[in-house]
Formats: structure tokens, sequence, C-alpha cells
């Protein structure tokens, strides 16, 4: 009989991350995990003794991919463990149950060894599922709301961004929203722990940190009678020596405050972009969203940025086809983004998701509508991104641009501090700009909605 033992003995392992940065830094510390346990690191598409999917359920479409990797990877790895985690498995952990060897839920994470220990068979199947009660999401007080996994990106994974969780969870339920029901209520990592890891990330060679969670902006550690919330730990993170660029993840609205703005505005290494879902331009439908805040509220947060931070960028999501959008609904929202100062675009058709609010509300729009109203959103997300890279060249800007891939022989890509694409052909052809930082001005736009610049030292 082949003991789990055996198993962790067995030298490599293959990832797949599907969903948010959330779960890219899991996975980074999957990585660490497994190769300080003597494993080596092979592509997912090589068979691997064990191959780790760290999932996500944020739509049906997230769904379906989770389902066709898990097939897959049983496919490429016949005789290897097949390990679930991530949202999917959280939620959905029953209907996988058969196809996979391991499921860990989210309070379970920091312990996967010690459940691969404990398997005494090859294919002896362990199932460690979540709070589910007949496939209805639920979420009571248990390990799910309080456990902490720390986690940040690995060199090994080939990123030039590290990707550092600080917080996790979420508490403001938006109805459409199953994020709590498969993350727990919002807890965050302390400030030391996190700087500690920061520090390891910048000798490890990382030039740009992102600060990633579900709920960032509602951050708070707490310690005896001392609460520290995100500009605490931002002050703390910025002053570390050596860090170049400092970014934050995605950040509702009415979690930025002025306190937050006057850390970060003077701070020389915090990168000037700012990803603030919107999901609908319309009041109406924010509320039956459940979202925490009006168009008014939205558009005062976007002045206040663009006042403070120079040549700031802002992103954003938008959600359409809630239940109860209707065409003057959508009409609307298209406006609102028209007019308002936000150029990088995510447009998600809505996905119904089984246990929330929206799934039981009346007038849920057809596909056919849901998609032709993303298309237009896009296509307004295109034409507004174009316009500001315009922008950029007739000021002829000059950016430091941080490399992170050759794209063709010879074009090396990257982006600005506000998150623009940007692609230069360096005089060198040969030179490996990978994680390299740049002067570079910006001379033109590219046909797929990149900048072109050239090195300055190469003039
Ligand atoms: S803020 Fe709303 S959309 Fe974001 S994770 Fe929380 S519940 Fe989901």
């Amino acid at each position: 009989m082949e003991t789990c033992g055996d198993v962790t003995k067995k030298r490599t392992v293959s990832f797949y991350t599907l969903g948010c940065r959330l779960n890219k830094a899991e996975t980074g510390t999957f990585t660490k995990q497994f190769i300080d346990n003597g494993f080596s690191v092979v592509d997912f598409e090589e068979s691997a003794d064990v191959v780790l999917i760290n999932t996500c359920v944020v739509t049906d479409k997230a769904e379906s991919v989770c389902r066709n990797v898990i097939r897959r990877a049983r496919k490429i790895s016949p005789d290897g463990y097949i390990v679930v985690v991530g949202c999917y498995a959280e939620i959905e952990g029953q209907n996988i149950s058969k196809d996979v060897d391991l499921i860990i839920k989210a309070s379970e994470k920091h312990k996967i060894f010690y459940y691969l220990d404990k398997c005494e068979e090859k294919h002896s199947l362990l199932q460690v599922f979540g709070p589910i009660k007949e496939k209805v999401a639920t979420v009571s007080e248990n390990a799910l709301n309080t456990t902490f996994f720390h986690a940040a990106s690995s060199i090994e994974n080939g990123n030039t961004r590290a990707f550092l969780k600080i917080q996790d969870g979420c508490n403001f339920f938006c109805s459409y929203c199953i994020i709590p029901y498969a993350r727990g209520r919002s807890r965050g990592a302390d400030i030391e722990t996190v700087c500690t890891q920061a520090r390891e990330l910048i000798s490890s060679g990382f030039k740009e940190i992102v600060l990633t969670g579900i709920n960032i902006g509602d951050y708070r550690s707490v310690d005896g009678d001392k609460i520290s919330r995100l500009p605490h730990l931002l002050r703390a993170v910025l002053s570390l020596n050596g860090l170049e660029r400092l970014r934050l993840s995605s950040i509702e609205p009415n979690t930025i405050t002025d306190e937050l703005l006057d850390v970060v505005c003077d701070a020389p290494n915090f990168m000037n972009h700012f990803h603030i879902p919107l999901q609908s331009g319309d009041d109406e439908i924010l509320r039956l969203m459940g979202r925490k805040y009006t168009l008014v509220d939205y558009t005062n947060v976007i002045k206040k940025i663009i006042d403070r931070i120079p040549n700031v960028t802002i992103g954003t999501d938008v959600i359409v086809g809630h239940p109860g959008e209707t065409e003057e609904h959508f009409v609307q929202t298209k406006n609102f983004l028209q007019d308002i100062a936000v150029s990088h675009f995510h447009i998600f058709p809505y996905s119904l998701r089984k246990g929330t609010k929206s799934a039981q509300m009346p007038n849920q729009i057809e596909k056919r509508i849901k998609k032709m109203r993303a298309r237009e959103l896009i296509e307004l997300g295109h034409l507004k991104l174009k316009a500001r890279l315009i922008e950029e060249v007739s000021a002829q800007r000059i950016f430091q641009v941080l490399f992170e891939q050759q794209v063709s022989s010879g074009v090396w890509e990257g982006y600005t501090s506000n998150y623009l694409r940007v692609r230069v052909r360096p005089k060198q052809a040969s030179i490996s700009l990978k994680n390299e930082i740049r002067d570079v001005v910006i001379i033109s736009v590219g046909e797929d909605l990149y900048l072109e610049g050239e090195i300055i030292a190469d003039k």
C-alpha cells in the first residue's frame, strides 16, 4: 500500500490558478510550500505527482472553466493527486468530489501537507468540505470567518509584479455576490507580518508589489485596543527600504478616505492607478445590488483622486443585466461611463449565483440582452482607453516603465506607473528587459490599445 508519506516524497507538482489576484498570491505561497517540501514545479501541461487547482466561483463561466481544468488535469496526470482549493471548491465541493482526490476548504488551506499526509493510499478520497447545505450557500460563525492564510507571489511563478495578500473575506454582502459565502467575513493580516512578507518579496527581486484582498478598503487588524486600517498599513509598507513600486488592487469607492489619499498622494513609490468598481451607473440598480454608495458619492471620490494625484488613471468593473435592469437603466449607465474620468473598463454580464439575493429577484434579464449590453460597454471602454492613450502621446509624456515580457522578436512590453501598457524595441535587440525599469518617452498609440515608446537611454 502506498502511503501519503510516499505521495509527498514524489517530486513534481503543477499548478493552475483561476480567478483573482488573491488566488495568484495564494498559489505563490502553495508553490513555496511544495518547494520547501522537496517538490519541483512542472508546467500544468506536463504529468505531475500532485496537481493543485486554485478555483473561482464568481461567474458561471468561471465555474465551467474550473470543471474543464479538473478534467484536463486528470487526463494530463492520470496517476497524480488532483487537489482542489479556492472558492469553487468551497461552494461546489460536493459536485466535484468524484473527479478529484482532495478538496481543501478555505479554513484548512494552511494544512495542505497535513491532509496529503493523511491519505492512506493513493486515490483514497478525502473530502474536506466547507459549510454547504443542500447546495445553498450559507455562512456561519466558524473557522472560515477567522482563519487567515497568509499569501504572497513566488518568484517561481514567473510574475514580475508580486501580489501580497493583506485581507480576506467581505462583510458587504452585495446582492449578486457569492464571495462572502466562499471566503467568509472580512479580516486582515497584521502589519508586521505584511511588512516581513514585503521585505522578503523585495529581497527576492520583486520591484513592484500589489496589495491585494477581497475588500482591501475594509482592511483592519486588531492588536488589543489598537485597530489599524488601510492608511496605517500603507504608511508602513510604503516606507520599506528598496520598495520601488506599490499598487493597490481593486478598492471599493466607499472605503477611499481622505486619510488614505493623504498617505498615498505624496509617496513617490505609490503607483498612480486605482481600480474602483462601479457596477452600475444607475442609482436604482445600485440599490438593488446592495451597493453602499450613490452615483454622486462615486463621482466625488473620482474627482478627489484626480485633484490630488497627478496623471492618475482609474479603472472600474461594471455588471450589465442585473435583475431589474431596464433599457433606461442601461442607457443611464452608458451615459455615466461616457462622462466620468474612468479609462479602464472590466465589463461582466450578470451571472446568477445560487444562494444570493439577486438570484431570487424578479425580472431576470435574457442572456442575449446581457451579451448585447456587455458588447456596447466594451466598445465604449476601448474608445475611452484609446482617447486616454492619445492624450499621453500628445503630452509626449515620459514614464518609468517596468518591463514584464518579450512579446515578439526584439519587442518588450511593460506597464507605466498609471497602468498603461507600453511596448518598446530596444536598440540592442538581444537585451533582456524582464523586471527592468526604464525611462520611456511615449511616441504613438499601437493598434491593440497600447503605447509605443522609446527608451530614453537609447536615444
Ligand atoms: S464588496 Fe460586494 S462585490 Fe465585492 S466581494 Fe464584497 S460582496 Fe462581493
